[in-house]
């Protein structure tokens, strides 16, 4: 997308400009602070508040570890939501993807659908109705888990004796990786990847 084309073409109509941080075809990032700061001038001009949207599916987890001081998310003041895919570089198993609101108020009451179940208040902003739980629960055990930075965590186990002495006691250390170790190897072997097929020469 050129950011100069896009804002042009925003007229008193237009919802967002929806930019894209990870393209599905080869990962490129949109320049979402260009929109932003041209989006800022087009406001001032009209007085109309045109927010953004950043389809980061593909790009959500990888920006943040790889190139924390891009600016492309709730530090530029239009962008007002950001959705990003839980099953893709979030390593949750398919099919789970999170949509969150820079304020309450960036998310109209008249989208939610409030439903009367079994007597007590249910809102929602998703399709309805049962279905499983078990992705939210994996995500959150794979932040947990894995954490921002690379650690090494010991833990104390094995007997006690009556004094509460650890005479036989383990020391375990549990290694977690860490997102931005993960991402970093994921780059790595992209690199390799396009390298190798680079030298194929097709
Ligand atoms: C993968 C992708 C989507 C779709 O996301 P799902 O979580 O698979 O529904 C949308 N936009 C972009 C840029 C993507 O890469």
């Amino acid at each position: 997308m050129d950011p100069e084309q896009a804002v042009e073409m925003v007229d008193e109509n237009t919802i967002c400009v929806a930019a894209i941080l990870g393209s599905t075809l080869n990962g490129e990032f949109e320049d979402v602070k260009r929109i932003n700061d041209l989006l800022e001038e087009k406001n001032k001009q009209t007085g109309w508040e045109t927010p953004i949207h950043v389809d980061a599916a593909s790009g959500g987890f990888i920006a943040p570890f790889l190139y924390p001081e891009l600016e492309w998310d709730f530090r530029l003041p239009w962008v007002k939501s950001i959705n990003v895919s839980g099953h893709k570089y979030g390593l949750v198993y398919p099919g789970i993807g999170w949509c969150v609101w820079r304020t309450k108020e960036d998310l109209p009451d008249e989208l939610i659908f409030h439903i009367n179940y079994l007597g007590s208040d249910q809102p929602t902003f998703t399709l309805n109705f049962s279905k499983g739980s078990s992705q939210v629960i994996a995500q959150y055990y794979q932040l947990i888990r894995h954490g921002l930075e690379v650690t090494s965590l010991p833990h104390r186990s094995g007997q006690e004796d009556s004094f509460g002495k650890g005479a036989d006691t383990i020391y375990i250390h549990t290694i977690t990786q860490g997102y931005r170790n993960i991402m970093e190897n994921c780059q790595e072997n992209a690199m390799v990847v396009k390298e190798g097929l680079e030298k194929t020469g097709r």
